[in-house]
């Protein structure tokens, strides 16, 4: 009888603290997950090249056609799109760089990485809302991860070094050994996974070329080595994993065959310009010198056939990026493949992106699979602001307020997860 009672006691007791559902299928809820980008992973990058691996993803779980970066089409603002779910303009990571108009600073992108000033602006990355929610997250290499977020860091954190080998296969195979360590030994429930590949390559060679196609049978290799490392580590019952990018690529078009566009050919820069933020690729933004804003537009919107310029708050709605206090006043971007430069034409990259995310080249993979995702399912194209509530839903993490909507990717997840209680709401927040 007393052992009864204390049975009773106890299923009260338990059931009082674990107020999620415990089990799923008869198995622990919510499974582990990892999130791995392959930098500028254009979408089609798989259909000139044989890529069995990827191939085979698509057969065991979920491949959407392509989806869609947010604006600008640069690696830590949609990186941190991904992991917030907010748009560049909500979470203000606005450019690779950290800069300052009125100090004229500007720091690389891998010196960024280590700065929290530039990443912490109150929109929570998911590493930070699972640990807030008693699980444990892990960041390697990817952008944002090694940032303070209020106080607050990832549980397991390694930033790249200045000096990090973005191509080597037998490093790239290290980090998947330490992610698996950090889920079976370190106990983690959430992972991100960085690879600087195939952009590197896609910049130096363009997209078009060998080169790009031997990185992709690169990348098919060590997702053979990831299954045989989840088999191995008896994870493949719990582990769900998401493979998608940040941006696609496209060739950068050159003299003589177009006319380029340099800026120092209609203003001039000592006159007019107090800062900028140009040479980088397709995408530029400045901030005029006192009472020349409009002089300024008024050359820059008329001085390139394939130049667009816009006022700050004048820049289309649709692209939710100027919104935010660190955009500067002025905004450029070339139309597919034309870099803006400034005063002269510095530029060696075959390939960029930083484009228009409407153009195709700007595109990206996305493939799932694991215990939750639908085998052999085909996913419509989306926005790549949705995967993170898709995130929250796997893990059992109730979101942030976001910009993405999970009606958007729930299709790809069995039923069973996408109907839990308590964590199905949509905390969907219109755009500012
Ligand atoms: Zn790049």
């Amino acid at each position: 009888m007393q052992t009864l009672k204390t049975a009773i006691i106890f299923f009260i007791f338990s059931t009082i603290i674990f107020c999620k559902p415990i089990f799923r299928n008869g198995k622990a809820a919510h499974n582990k997950l990892l999130v791995i980008s392959f930098d500028g992973f254009r979408w089609n990058y798989d259909q000139d090249v044989d890529t069995p691996l990827l191939d085979y993803l698509a057969e065991i779980g979920v491949k959407a056609k392509y989806i869609t970066p947010p604006f600008v089409t640069m690696t830590s603002p949609s990186h941190f799109t991904t992991i917030t779910g907010r748009w560049i303009e909500d979470h203000g990571v606005i450019h690779n760089l950290m800069f300052n108009p009125e100090t004229l600073q500007k720091i690389t992108y891998k010196k960024t990485q280590n700065m929290s000033e530039w990443w912490d602006n109150g929109a929570l990355p998911l590493w930070i809302t699972a640990q807030n929610q008693g699980l444990m997250a892990g960041s390697l290499h990817y952008p944002g991860g090694n940032a303070n977020y209020s106080g607050k860091t990832v549980n397991k954190a390694l930033a790249e070094t200045p000096d990090h080998p973005d191509s080597d296969e037998n490093e790239w195979r290290d980090n998947i050994d330490i992610v698996m360590k950090w889920f079976n030994e370190d106990g983690l429930d959430f992972v991100t996974l960085y690879y600087g590949e195939p952009d590197k390559t896609g910049h130096i060679y363009g997209p078009e070329t060998e080169q790009r196609k031997t990185i992709i049978k690169q990348i098919d290799r060590t997702i053979s080595y990831l299954l045989e490392a989840i088999e191995k580590n008896k994870l493949k019952d719990k582990l769900n994993v998401i493979i998608t990018s940040d941006h696609g690529m496209t060739t950068v078009k050159k003299a003589p065959a177009v006319q380029e566009i340099r800026l120092s050919n209609y203003i001039n820069f000592s006159d007019t310009v107090k800062f900028d933020i140009l040479d980088y690729g397709g995408f530029g933004m400045i901030t005029p010198k006192e009472g020349k804003e409009e002089e300024l537009y008024q050359v820059l919107k008329d001085a390139h056939p394939h130049l667009k310029a816009y006022k700050k708050q004048e820049f289309p709605e649709r692209l939710h990026y100027s919104k935010h206090d660190r955009v500067l006043p002025i905004l450029l971007y070339g139309d597919l493949g034309y870099s803006v430069n400034g005063r002269v034409i510095l530029y060696v990259n075959k390939g960029d992106h930083g484009f228009d995310n409407n153009e195709m080249d700007m595109k990206m993979i996305f493939r799932a699979f694991g215990p939750d995702f639908k085998k052999n399912y085909t996913a419509e194209p989306f926005d790549s602001i949705h995967i993170y509530p898709l995130m929250c839903k796997i893990l059992g993490v109730i979101p942030e307020p976001h910009n993405g909507s999970i009606a958007v990717t729930q299709d790809m997840i069995f039923t069973a997860v996408a109907e839990e209680p308590g964590e199905t709401n949509d905390n969907n927040e219109k755009s500012k």
